[in-house]
């Protein structure tokens, strides 16, 4: 394996998010169509938009006080973006194209940016109001690493109609070839989150016919994963972040408390056998999202094998300490330990045969992709390969069929 990150882009896409960047005064950004730094959505990223070498998208930290030593630098000469580790240049890259809609206000007055956000290619929308653990009295019980509690009413609108999301999602699907939108809540007493979500995607679906995922905790009744199926949502996300129990507990009081991460466990479990059901022309994934840095690499290994083991896919963060946040004085990861986790992360999804990096259009700034991390391993499964191929250009026909059909039929008098 190349560890150089000048030719391995994995590397230095896991190196970014481990040391951060900082930015030359020469840059001209916003000028020069990137994307504003924005506060973090989803609790785990903020930082500069970028495309690096091989087309892996990032988002660098740049505004964490980590991200202020960093050994990497970016300038800007004659127009284009060199990024430089300790003084040497390494890769050229260009800045995440911020779009027109960006600019733009929904009919009902509000800047689209507050109702969505690209985050790489694709949307996030958090749709309803902050996470309950963050407004608990006496006592707040959200996760240690989370800012949404200090970033919602600051970039996000507080209340977002279904009619403003769908303005959105179609600026984004018309301007920037938007295919997948991903929603996400926190918890809510009661677990309305479903609820509170299926109005959106249903409407997404008839109007609009992208693929649509959901991030929220496990519901109670798993049969409501069966209805998203027969509705056409095409991902469901469980994000239990952190795999060993005692740990689990420390860093995630809320969710310990009314959940435990047994009930995570399970719905992942669950949900990764509702492929086989449900319209079988909308494509259907089960992620387990987990944070590496925050528990030692061996158990996030742990963590991968399990999420494999049972035919749902790990999405795999790197802790960033968010400032503001409980664990903001926290050192973020170094760069080496993450090594193996990644090449795992790659090797079993491709040992289980899961249908990785064939979703169309969908690039990630915020976590490192499994199919992204190949260049971490030097296994090769020639094969397994040439499937994922064939696999990723059926997706796309897949899609391109359902938009046509929902534009064709939201376009009925
Ligand atoms: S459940 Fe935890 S990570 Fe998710 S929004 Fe609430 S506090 Fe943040």
């Amino acid at each position: 394996m190349d560890l150089d990150v000048r030719r391995n882009p994995a590397l230095l896409k896991l190196d970014l998010y481990c040391k951060g960047m900082r930015i030359d005064d020469s840059c001209l950004v916003e000028q020069d169509g990137g994307r504003k730094v924005l506060r973090t959505r989803a609790g785990l990223g903020s930082g500069l938009e970028v495309v690096l070498p091989g087309g892996l998208w990032t988002n660098v930290p740049v505004a964490e006080s980590f991200a202020q030593s960093s050994p990497y630098v970016l300038h800007r000469k004659d127009g284009s973006y060199v990024l430089h580790l300790q003084g040497e240049p390494v890769a050229t890259l260009e800045l995440a194209p911020r779009p027109a809609w960006y600019d733009r206000k929904t009919t009902t007055g509000k800047p689209m940016t507050r109702i969505g956000t690209l985050q790489g290619t694709y949307l996030g929308v958090y749709p309803a109001k902050v996470c309950e653990y963050w407004t608990e009295k006496p006592q707040k019980a959200n996760c240690k690493f989370c800012s949404v509690g200090l970033n919602l009413g600051v970039d996000d609108a507080d209340e977002k109609s279904i009619g403003e999301v769908i303005e959105v999602v179609r600026a984004a699907r018309e301007e920037s070839g938007l295919t997948y939108v991903d929603f996400n809540t926190g918890h809510y007493d009661g677990d309305t989150y479903l609820d509170i979500l299926e109005p959106y995607i249903r409407r997404i679906k008839q109007e609009t016919g992208i693929l649509v995922g959901v991030q929220t905790p496990p519901h109670h009744d798993l049969r409501r994963y069966d209805a998203l199926r027969e509705l056409g949502v095409n991902r469901v996300s469980f994000c239990f972040e952190i795999f060993d129990p005692r740990l689990f507990e420390e860093i995630c009081p809320g969710k310990h408390r009314e959940y435990g991460l047994q009930r995570y466990l399970d719905a992942v479990a669950y949900c990764a056998t509702l492929g086989r059901k449900g319209p079988r022309h909308e494509p259907w994934v089960t992620n387990g999202e987990i944070i590496a840095g925050l528990e030692p690499p061996e158990s996030t290994i742990r963590a991968i094998d399990w999420i494999t083991s049972v035919g749902a896919i790990p999405t795999v963060c790197v802790f960033r300490p968010l400032a503001g946040t409980d664990y903001a004085e926290m050192p973020p990861p170094q760069t080496e330990p993450l090594v193996p986790v990644f090449r795992r992360l790659y090797e079993a999804c491709m040992e289980r045969g899961l249908p990785i990096g064939v979703a169309p259009n969908i690039h990630v700034s915020l976590v490192l992709l499994p199919d992204e991390c190949r260049s971490l391993s030097d296994r090769h499964f020639p094969l397994r390969a040439l499937q994922l191929k064939l696999m990723g250009h059926a997706a796309r026909a897949m899609v391109g069929r359902n938009v046509r059909a929902a534009t064709r039929s939201s376009a009925r008098p």
